[in-house]
């Protein structure tokens, strides 16, 4: 889809916000006070129609070609089949207001990355070395028969461009949640309004803020959306290569050069001042690295669904059911160790079971989620048996989740995925969700190959409430 003049007018809606709050401090508030975001004072070249159509999903895609080794399967091609795919919706005249693409991702600033990784000026050397010697140089993994952790010449700048893909649609997401906070103020005032000229003094509106005021920080917006009937705010999608949740503090492995949500997460914290970050990992492997960089910030919730073999690197971390972090963090880690041939019921049972227990609890600003699509049942690493359909229903929870707890900010990031087609129709059904649309699979679910082991998953999630404290 190329650039239009819907996107410029988009983008001039957006910008100012976005670059209003990113001139927040962390720890101050997400959106400016809703009495400055008025439609008369989004910005130059924005305007409050603009503002009144916010789109429910932007994405953005990077295929990275030249970061590619013969033969491996994590490939160009695995970005390539889901824009091919996503060309029936993103090419659909009815999608056009709902659905934005921004068009190149900038790189990640580098001293944004090297806050949370120590090995930035080593890998650009890598990389360039190998660009210099026109050969893909080994950086992790060496001699894994699942592959290598690789660098080819345009490798880094395509790792800085996946992670400043992720900062960018946060600020997208950050942005149109403040949009949709003084939307809502307004409506709120003209309630006052309407209800003062009908009889004075009018009744404050239950759950909505009492005075523009009142709504200018992130746990307010999100009480007000909680309860308002103005949808679920504008969700993200970043389709961009390398993947990252591998990567830990010090070192890129797992096909992971730069940790995407770790960056995200942190961005969003110093950038946004969002508080606490939700991450919810449910590719088929344990997301080491962001569990590493996380384990003792009790800031971030990092939620992991994983295939209880699959833990990363092997041998060395259990991500069992007791790992819960560490220090500070204690209890800001849930791992969720599923035994093999778990599916769509399963992952569904956790989810409810857990997952939206533990986020309601934690009262996130934003919820991140590295989205691995490994754990459908036709992945080549199948150990689980996850449908097409299970990720639309999990997108649909988590856009509920996130409308309820945190005024709509929700990112998704492409992780794991190795089946093309299989990750073509699964982020297909991830889009259809956060656009509100019935799923394409549906009622064509394939059998399952394997029968799930409903006994041996319901058994977990009642461990993982009692060792969380989960009511
Ligand atoms: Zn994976």
């Amino acid at each position: 889809m190329p650039p239009s003049a819907a996107e410029g007018s988009l983008l001039s809606s957006l910008r100012p916000l976005a670059s209003r709050a990113a001139q927040q401090v962390a720890g101050k508030a997400s959106c400016a006070a809703p009495a400055a975001m008025s439609g008369a004072a989004l910005g130059a070249g924005a305007s409050a129609s603009a503002a009144a159509g916010l789109p429910q999903l932007i994405f953005t895609s990077s295929a990275a070609h030249g970061h590619m080794l013969p033969g491996h399967v994590e490939q160009p091609a695995r970005v390539d089949m889901v824009m091919e795919r996503l060309g029936a919706i993103t090419g659909s005249s009815a999608f056009q207001a709902q659905l934005h693409q921004l068009a190149t991702p900038p790189p990640a600033p580098l001293e944004a990355v090297k806050a949370v990784h120590s090995y930035v000026d080593e890998l650009r050397r890598t990389a360039e070395r190998a660009g210099q010697e026109g050969q893909p140089a080994a950086v992790a993994d060496i001699g894994d028969p699942d592959g290598v952790t690789y660098v080819t010449g345009s490798s880094f700048d395509d790792a800085l461009r996946a992670a400043g893909a992720a900062c960018t649609l946060v600020d997208a997401v950050v942005a149109a949640s403040c949009v949709q906070q003084a939307q809502q103020a307004q409506q709120a005032q003209q309630q006052q309004q309407k209800a003062g000229s009908a009889s004075a003094p009018a009744p404050p509106t239950p759950g909505l803020p009492s005075s523009l005021g009142a709504a200018s920080s992130p746990s307010s917006a999100a009480a007000a959306s909680a309860s308002t009937p103005l949808g679920a705010g504008t969700a993200a999608f970043s389709i961009c290569r390398p993947p990252g949740h591998h990567a830990t503090a010090d070192t890129p492995l797992g096909y992971c050069l730069f940790n995407n949500v770790a960056l995200s997460a942190r961005h969003a914290q110093r950038v946004h001042g969002l508080a606490k970050v939700l991450i919810l990992d449910f590719d088929l492997h344990h997301g080491n690295g962001t569990a590493d960089i996380f384990a003792s910030d009790p800031s971030v919730l990092f939620i992991d669904t994983h295939e209880a073999s699959s833990v990363y690197p092997p041998p060395f971390a259990p991500a069992g059911a007791e790992d819960v972090g560490e220090g500070l963090g204690r209890g800001a880690t849930i791992n969720v160790p599923l035994p093999r041939y778990a599916g769509d019921a399963s992952m569904m049972h956790v989810f409810d079971g857990v997952v939206a227990p533990a986020a309601e609890r934690f009262r996130p600003d934003i919820i991140l989620v590295s989205a691995g699509f490994d754990a459908h049942w036709r992945d080549p690493f199948q150990q689980l048996q996850l449908r097409s359909s299970t990720y639309h229903r999990l997108a649909c929870r988590l856009r509920e989740l996130a409308g309820r707890l945190c005024g709509g900010r929700l990112l998704f990031l492409l992780e794991g995925g190795y089946h093309t087609e299989a990750v073509a129709e699964s982020v297909g059904e991830v889009f259809l969700a956060l656009l509100g649309q019935p799923s394409e699979e549906g009622q064509r679910e394939a059998a399952l190959p394997h029968p799930e082991p409903l006994q041996e998953v319901e058994a977990l999630v009642a461990r993982l409430r009692s060792i969380h404290g989960l009511q």
